[in-house]
């Protein structure tokens, strides 16, 4: 990588959090460079056209925001087409509504009203007052039968432990109604970029130096021969050289495959049974109902392309590669924090996003989240 300029900022990582510093920091008159060990912007919520559909290439994103400000600034990089996620769940060969909700309670109990379930759930929850984990708050909140349908088999898989040894907070992203809404998010704002992510973190990264299929641990001993300050937004843990331990993280690995014609009828079906290998089935041209050359062709026999989530179990292949979801139990909190600790002895570095802060971010906190940094670093640096 050439020396070009001395830059306010280098920013490791064109992910949501790298892209959206990069355009407030840009927009603010501060120079930057954005560098990537990917050969694509957008990080995992790149999106790849294929047979001109936009396939989500790290599994299924939906955004979803309560924030005004937020949406306003995704708006200003893409078009977006609304979308409500509301996957099925397979349990045992029959096809359930999910998240659970009154129609999930029917099919399961045969309860038609929200009273009738109240009813039936008080008798299912088990009284725990604190719950302690992830098992716990389920069983508290839903009672054993939901829990081992829905949730034991699906948490085990995903994140490779005993939901006993998870925190509740891993699994209280989901919403459980009495109604028979069966939205996942419960958001002002659900939608899709009409082109794709990786067009919307094109544009918000237009004008911005960027170079991509760089890797910043080649460069990491002279990064101040680029920039003044540092935005990182890899694995903490890495950057410091895993001087206070690994950190654990969670990761899938994805197979495609191409299709004709309509091949699930549905964007996302969620796989909770611990036979079935994979988490998630996703046919990416649901993630567009409305755009007429996916499903108004002639003989209905387009192409369509459908990805299987599967696990990692490997843990030492997840931190090599591209790891995905920090597991924040006590021990890798703990040792979050001691690596939070040296991070503030350097005043040049700062840290961002879903690995850099340790934090399980959906899109739309982690572009929040940097553009308020952004912000407040340069508040602070006038
Ligand atoms: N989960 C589950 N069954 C499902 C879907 C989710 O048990 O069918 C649990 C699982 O532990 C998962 C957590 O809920 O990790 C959060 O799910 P979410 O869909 O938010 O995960 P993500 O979209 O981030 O992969």
């Amino acid at each position: 990588m050439k020396v070009r300029n001395k830059y306010d900022y280098l920013i490791v990582g064109a992910g949501p959090f790298g892209s959206a510093f990069a355009r407030t920091v840009t927009d603010a008159g501060k120079t930057c460079l954005v560098i990537d060990k990917r050969h694509h912007v957008a990080g995992n919520a790149y999106t790849k056209r294929i047979s001109g559909i936009d396939v989500h290439m790290y599994g299924a994103h939906i955004f979803h925001t309560d924030s005004e400000r937020i949406w306003r600034f995704v708006n200003e990089f893409s078009q977006w087409r609304p979308f409500k996620n509301n996957p099925k769940a397979i349990v045992g060969g029959r096809v359930f509504s999910f998240p659970i909700n009154l129609m999930t309670l029917h099919q399961l109990w045969g309860v038609t009203t929200p009273a009738e379930a109240q009813m039936r759930l008080r008798q299912e929850q088990v009284p725990i007052k604190e719950p302690r984990n992830a098992e716990e708050w389920l069983l508290s909140q839903v009672g054993k039968d939901i829990y081992e349908l829905f949730f034991y088999g699906y948490t085990k898989k995903q994140w490779q432990k005993d939901p006993k040894e998870l925190p509740a907070s891993i699994v209280r992203r989901l919403p459980f109604r009495l109604t028979y809404d069966d939205s996942y998010f419960h958001a002002k704002y659900q939608a899709v970029p009409a082109r794709g992510y990786t067009v919307l973190f094109e544009q918000m990264l237009s004008g911005i130096p960027a170079d991509l299929g760089v890797n910043f641990f080649d460069i990491s001993q002279t990064w101040r021969r680029f920039a003044r300050t540092l935005v990182f937004t890899g694995p903490i843990d890495r950057f410091f050289g895993y001087s206070r331990g690994r950190l654990e993280y969670r990761s899938l690995r994805f197979e495609f495959e191409t299709h004709r014609g309509d091949f699930q009828g549905h964007a996302v079906f969620n796989y909770p049974d611990e036979s079935i290998p994979y988490l998630r089935s996703v046919e990416h041209k649901h993630f567009l109902p409305s755009d007429p050359k996916h499903f108004d062709t002639s003989d209905g026999m387009e192409e369509t392309v459908v990805s299987y989530d599967y696990p990692l179990s490997d843990l030492d292949d997840v931190n090599c590669e591209d790891p995905q979801y920090p597991i924040r139990d006590e021990r890798n909190t703990r040792v979050y924090r001691e690596y939070a600790e040296l991070a503030k002895r350097d005043p040049d570095v700062l840290f961002g996003g879903r690995l850099g802060e340790y934090q399980y971010y959906d899109i739309d906190q982690a572009i929040g989240s940097a553009i308020s940094k952004a912000r407040r670093h340069m508040d602070r640096c006038i």
